[in-house]
C-alpha cells in the first residue's frame, strides 16, 4: 500500500462517495453479510427428508469432499466453528501446554485463543505494512535475536520454553508470505499451521491457499465468504492427520459395533449435517462469490478520489485475493480522525468497522511475549473495513 501524505480528508463527502458506489435500494450496509439462494434452500430440505441432521448425516462428509476439492487438498474435516478447527489443528501440531506459538498481533482473538485452550502461550509478532499480514522479514530477525535453533527445536533466550508452531493469518483474504514462512518454519524447526479462515477462495501464485497444506483452518461462520451458519473444517494433505482429526472432533469414539469407548479426551467439535448441506449450495457459488467480491473491490476503487486521505488496500503480486473485507488505510496523519469518519459512514448507513484491537492490547494477553509490534500499531489506528458482501456487485463489472 502507497499512501501519498499530506492529503486533507473530508469525512461527510468520504462518507458520500462510498455510500454512492453501493447499491441504492438498501438504507444499510452491514460489513459483511450471508448470501443464501435456491441452492441452499434445496440442499437443507434435502438433509431433512433424508432424516440425518447431525454429525452422522450423509451431508458431512459430502461437505467435506467438496470442500477438499475446491481447496486442493487431500482431506478436511468439518467442525463446527473455525476456532475449534483451529484449536484441533494446534493440538495436531504438536502443540503442548508451556510451548509458545508465534500469532499475529493483527488478527481475529481466536487466533490466540486457540493457542490458550492448548495450554500454549501466543507470542505476538509484526504484520507487514504492504499486505498486513504476518511480515516474514521481521519475524526472521526477531527469531535470530530471541530464540535458539537447536536439534530441530527452537526455545527463546528469555524464558527457555519452546516454540512450537507458527501461525499466519491471510487478514482480509489477501494470502500471507507462504513462501518465506514456509521457510523460516523448516528452518527453525515450527510447524506452519495457517489461519485459512478469511481467505477460502484466495489463490497464492495459482493454485488455492491450502493447496498441499500440512495444517490449516477455515471457518464457515456468518460473516465469512461462504457460511454454514457456524462451522469450520481443518484441512490437510495428511490422511493420518486427518483420520486423527476426525477422531479428536468426535470425541475419540472407538470404533466398535457394540460399546461405547472413547480412546482419550475427545472434543465435541464436528459439524452438524444441516450446516453442512447450507455449506454444499453456498460452496458450488464459491467462485462467483469471489467474483463478485472481487468486483465490490472495483466498486471502490473506482470512486476513492486520488488525494482523499485514504487508500484502498490492494492483493499482493501474484495472488488471487477473494477480497474478504475491503480496507480503507488513511494517511498517517488523519489516524485521529478514523472514529469521526466511521461516525459518518454510520450516519450514512454504511456499518464500516476498524479492524481487531491488536490482540496483545487485550487484558488476557497483555503479558503475552512479544516481538516490536510497531507496524501492528500504526496500522491498526487507520484501518477501516467497509461493507464488503459478495452481493454487493455483480461479477464483470
Ligand atoms: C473467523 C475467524 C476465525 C474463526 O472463527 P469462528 O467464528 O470460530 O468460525 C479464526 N481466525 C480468524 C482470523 C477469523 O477471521
Amino acid at each position: 500500500m502507497t499512501v501519498a501524505e499530506g492529503s486533507k480528508l473530508d469525512a461527510p463527502s468520504l462518507a458520500r462517495v462510498i455510500r454512492g458506489a453501493l447499491p441504492g435500494d438498501r438504507a444499510r450496509f452491514e460489513l459483511h453479510e450471508p448470501w443464501l439462494g435456491d441452492a441452499e434452500r434445496e440442499h437443507v430440505l434435502a438433509c431433512i427428508d433424508q432424516g440425518w441432521v447431525s454429525s452422522a448425516a450423509p451431508y458431512v462428509e459430502r461437505f467435506e469432499r467438496e470442500l477438499a476439492r475446491v481447496s486442493e487438498v487431500r482431506r478436511a474435516v468439518a467442525t463446527n466453528s473455525g476456532t475449534a478447527a483451529l484449536h484441533i489443528a494446534l493440538l495436531l501440531a504438536g502443540v503442548r501446554p508451556g510451548d509458545e506459538v508465534l500469532v499475529p498481533a493483527l488478527s481475529f482473538v481466536a487466533t490466540a485463543n486457540a493457542v490458550a485452550y492448548c495450554g500454549g502461550v501466543p507470542h505476538f509478532v509484526d504484520c507487514s505494512a504492504r499486505a498486513f499480514g504476518m511480515d516474514s522479514a521481521a519475524l526472521e530477525r526477531h527469531l535470530r535475536d530471541s530464540a535458539v535453533g537447536q536439534r530441530g527445536e527452537c526455545t527463546t533466550r528469555r524464558t527457555g520454553r519452546r516454540i512450537a508452531a507458527v501461525i499466519p493469518v491471510h487478514v482480509f483474504g489477501h494470502p500471507a508470505e507462504l513462501d518465506s514462512l514456509a521457510e523460516l518454519a523448516r528452518f527453525w524447526g515450527l510447524v506452519l499451521v495457517q489461519d485459512a479462515a478469511q481467505a477460502l477462495g484466495t489463490l497464492y501464485g495459482k493454485r488455492p491457499v491450502c493447496h498441499g497444506a500440512r495444517l490449516a483452518a477455515v471457518s464457515f461462520n456468518g460473516n465469512k465468504i461462504v457460511t454454514t451458519g457456524g462451522g469450520g473444517a481443518i484441512l490437510t494433505d495428511d490422511d493420518d492427520l486427518a483420520e486423527r482429526a476426525r477422531s479428536l472432533v468426535r470425541t475419540a469414539r472407538r470404533a466398535h459395533p457394540l460399546c461405547v469407548s472413547h480412546g482419550e479426551i475427545g472434543f465435541s467439535y464436528a459439524m452438524p449435517g444441516l450446516n453442512a448441506a447450507l455449506g454444499c449450495g453456498q460452496l458450488e457459488r464459491l467462485e462467483e462469490f469471489v467474483e463478485r467480491k472481487r468486483a465490490v473491490a472495483r466498486l471502490y476503487a473506482r470512486v476513492l478520489p486520488d488525494d482523499c486521505g485514504a487508500s484502498l488496500l490492494s492483493e499482493p503480486d501474484g495472488a488471487r485475493s477473494n477480497y474478504w473485507l475491503n480496507a480503507l488505510v488513511l494517511e498517517r496523519s488523519h489516524a485521529s480522525e478514523r472514529d469521526a469518519l466511521l461516525e459518518c459512514f454510520h450516519a450514512s448507513g454504511v456499518m464500516a468497522r476498524p479492524a481487531w484491537q491488536p490482540l496483545h492490547t487485550l487484558p488476557m494477553y497483555q503479558d503475552a511475549p512479544r516481538a516490536p509490534l510497531e507496524v501492528t500499531e500504526d496500522a491498526a489506528s487507520r484501518i477501516i473495513c467497509l461493507p464488503s458482501s459478495s452481493f454487493l456487485a455483480e461479477s464483470g463489472k
